[in-house]
């Protein structure tokens, strides 16, 4: 990364005591979260380990999955889908402490034991706590991984952006600029978008990031 990209990136290091005490607020709020029936045994992973409160750019994602997040409390961390995450995160030289990680819906959904999407159900339930995170952290940019997670976004913002047609576009919106991305599960590394591909489509996240909003 170049310097003057290195130094989008730089961010207040530590949080207002007002928005700690939110997030604080928000993560017992998530904690408690009964109102989908079939995740109500599921943690919702939600936490400081989803990363920094001052970030200018926010993840969006599915949901936590039953051998990544769902074990590790930690987005994307855990399977090969965060394997993938930390590869991308990498490769425009940015760690987790310089950004935020959510999902569309919280808890873990599965079946038989198996991930499955969360349901629109689900995702419109969980919706109200991802408003809230945007609006704690005040990104520059909102990066969906996957269909899923734009649909939430497109769930929040009233619009119906759909993956295939604004992959790696940026969409400008009120308060952020979306970028919808592919998911880094190795299914669609492997068949749908390449690892490769997704190097090159994380690399245009940072061309939206600007230097003069702190
Ligand atoms: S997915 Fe979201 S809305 Fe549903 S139970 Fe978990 S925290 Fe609550």
């Amino acid at each position: 990364m170049t310097r003057k990209m290195k130094k989008k990136l730089e961010m207040v290091p530590i949080a207002t005591e007002q928005t700690l005490k939110k997030f604080k607020r928000l993560v017992k709020q998530a904690a408690g979260c009964r109102l989908c029936p079939a995740l109500a045994d599921q943690p919702a992973i939600f936490s400081s380990a989803n990363g920094n409160l001052n970030a200018k750019i926010i993840f969006v994602a599915e949901a936590p999955g039953r051998f990544g997040a769902g074990l590790t409390g930690i987005p994307f961390h855990g399977d090969k889908s965060g394997d993938n995450f930390e590869t991308l995160l990498k490769h425009i030289c940015l760690t987790r402490a310089e950004v935020f990680i959510t999902n569309a819906a919280l808890c873990n959904p599965l079946e038989n034991g198996n991930n499955r999407r969360p349901k629109a159900s689900e995702i419109k339930n969980c919706s109200p706590f991802l408003k809230e995170t945007l609006n704690l952290i005040n990104p520059q940019i909102v990066v969906t991984l996957g269909s899923v997670g734009l649909q939430a976004l497109n769930l929040i913002l009233e619009t119906r952006y759909q993956l295939k047609e604004n992959v790696a576009k940026p969409l400008t919106t009120p308060d952020f600029i979306l970028f919808p991305l592919y998911h880094p599960s190795p299914r669609v590394t492997n068949w749908m978008r390449p690892l490769a591909q997704q190097k090159k489509d994380f690399k245009k996240i940072l061309r939206n990031i600007s230097t003069d909003k702190e």
